[in-house]
C-alpha cells in the first residue's frame, strides 16, 4: 500500500467510527444506521434512520416490525444536502450498513462517488447497482 493508500484509509476508519456513533442517535430499536457524507475532508451532512419530521419517534409497529415510512440514514443525509447549500457532487458517503437498492438510486443520483459501508447484508443489489454506476465501494469493517 502506498503512503496516500494507507492515509487514506485512516481518515476512512475514522470516519466509520464517527457514523457509527452518529448511529446511536436513532430511536429505531431493531436496527440503528448511521451515514455521513463527506466533501473535502469535511462532514457536508449527516442521518440517521427513523420516521419523517413531525412523525413519533417510533420506528416499530406493535409486531416489532419496521414501519414501511421509516426513512433510512442515507436517505436522510441525502435529503438532508437538498435543504442546504452544499452539493454532494463527487462526495463520499459513509454508511454503517450494507445500503440497499433504494438508497443506492439516491446516492448515484446525488452524484457521490465512493461509498464505505461497515456491515454486510444478504443481499448485494444496492451494492451492484453502485459498481454498475461507477461509484467505488468500500467494505470497512472496524473490527478487523
Ligand atoms: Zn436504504
Amino acid at each position: 500500500m502506498t503512503h496516500d493508500e494507507l492515509k487514506q484509509q485512516e481518515l476512512d476508519k475514522r470516519y466509520m467510527r464517527m457514523a457509527t456513533i452518529w448511529a446511536e442517535n436513532s430511536y429505531c430499536k431493531r436496527r440503528q444506521v448511521g451515514a455521513l457524507i463527506v466533501k473535502d475532508k469535511m462532514i457536508i451532512s449527516d442521518g440517521y434512520n427513523g420516521t419523517p419530521s413531525g412523525f413519533e419517534n417510533v420506528c416499530e409497529d406493535e409486531n416489532d416490525v419496521t414501519k414501511p415510512y421509516v426513512l433510512h440514514a442515507e436517505a436522510n443525509a441525502i435529503t438532508k444536502i437538498a435543504r442546504s447549500s452544499n452539493s454532494s457532487e463527487g462526495a463520499t458517503m459513509y454508511v454503517t450498513a450494507s445500503p440497499c437498492i433504494e438508497c443506492a438510486k439516491l446516492i448515484i443520483q446525488a452524484g457521490i462517488r465512493r461509498v464505505v459501508y461497515s456491515e454486510k447484508y444478504r443481499l448485494e443489489d444496492g451494492l451492484d447497482l453502485l459498481r454498475k454506476a461507477n461509484v467505488e465501494v468500500v467494505y470497512l469493517n472496524l473490527k478487523e
